[in-house]
């Protein structure tokens, strides 16, 4: 599969009255065609900023101050607003945790949808009228309820409006942040099996943001681990479970009680993740790892790589073609 998305080495800061905030760091992550890609982390770990930053949303004083992210090679960093308009929506289009974010409550739904659709696709307002009835059957909506209000709609059916308007031009990425976190564990599913569904049907790649990592472990083929707005390890779903390498990603799974099997205590992760104004030197990780040593508090890991995964931690190093973990003793606890 070749890559849809690139991002290399990016770079979001934004002004406080404290001083810069670093929110997202250095981050490369790459999204092939017909992927799922998960980006999981703490509250305020960078994942929604790196989503913002990528579909263009970011608003001031937030900035991107460096690095790449192209989209099927073209370097979307280079767009101006208007070249960048025609990518939005027809080639990304995005989905927020929140429908009545999306959703004008003072606009019928389908003014809203014929809005989009007329604004990007050469149609007239009946065969517009007839697409958005069409968009609405893919997410299992009446098209009689075009002619609702948001606020008439349940939370569910909101989330699925959104998701329909998404796919209105059928674009190639869809990033979804947060998209079932504001339902209930119910419709949650619901909304989750229809996603899928829709991407199998139609192809498009997802950059799928959550803090719930048993539900990206559920849905995404590949995931990565975000720390103080540092990627700090990608890896396959599957390989993840069983086999996540950086202390961090540890640290989350042991936060979730298991589906199945002995009942365990859980471990958490002790302290808060750090200010992001004044980070911790070397890894920004020290101040919480079990496995801390001397090194760890002086330089910043840097991030390498195998068939595996990635991952940015100075217990690993380079053997061969593969990564080697040295010994896991804490020189501080
Ligand atoms: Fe822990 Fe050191 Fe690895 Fe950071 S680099 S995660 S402090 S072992």
């Amino acid at each position: 599969m070749t890559n849809l998305l690139e991002v290399k080495n990016l770079n979001i800061e934004y002004e406080s009255n404290r001083g810069k905030v670093h929110a997202v760091n250095n981050v490369s992550f790459s999204i092939k065609k017909g992927e799922i890609f998960g980006l999981v982390g703490e509250s305020g770990c960078g994942k929604s900023t790196t989503a913002f930053g990528i579909s263009r949303l970011l608003r001031p004083p937030a900035q991107i101050t460096g690095g790449s992210i192209k989209l099927n090679g073209t370097e979307l960093m280079n767009l101006s607003e208007q070249e960048f308009d025609k990518i939005r929506w027809n080639k990304i289009s995005i989905i927020l945790q929140s429908a009545m974010n999306n959703l004008n409550p003072v606009i019928k739904i389908q003014d809203q949808l014929l809005d989009a659709i007329l604004a990007h696709k050469k149609m007239n307002v009946k065969e517009a009228i007839k697409h958005a009835k069409y968009l609405f059957s893919l997410v299992d909506i009446q098209s009689d309820r075009l002619n609702s209000y948001p606020h008439e709609l349940s939370g569910g059916m909101r989330q699925r409006v959104v998701i329909a308007m998404a796919l209105a031009l059928k674009p190639d990425l869809i990033i979804m942040d947060e998209p079932t976190t504001a339902l209930d564990v119910v419709v949650q599913n619901g909304i989750i099996n229809k996603i899928l569904t829709l991407q199998k049907e139609f192809g498009f790649s997802i950059l799928f943001i959550t803090h719930d990592l048993p539900l990206m472990l559920e849905i995404c083929d590949r995931v990565g681990v975000m720390y103080a707005g540092e990627l700090v390890e990608v890896m396959k779903r599957e390989e993840l479970l069983h086999g996540a390498r950086h202390p961090y990603t540890k640290g989350l799974l042991q936060s979730f009680p298991p589906l199945k099997g002995k009942k365990t205590r859980l471990k958490g992760i002790p302290g808060n993740p750090p200010d992001l104004i004044t980070p911790p030197k070397g890894c920004n990780f020290h101040p919480r790892c079990p496995h801390a040593m001397t090194q760890c508090m002086e330089y910043e890991p840097q991030i390498l790589g195998d068939e595996k995964g990635l991952v940015a931690c100075h217990l690993y190093r380079v053997e061969g073609d593969t990564l080697e973990q040295i010994s896991a003793t804490s020189e501080r606890y």
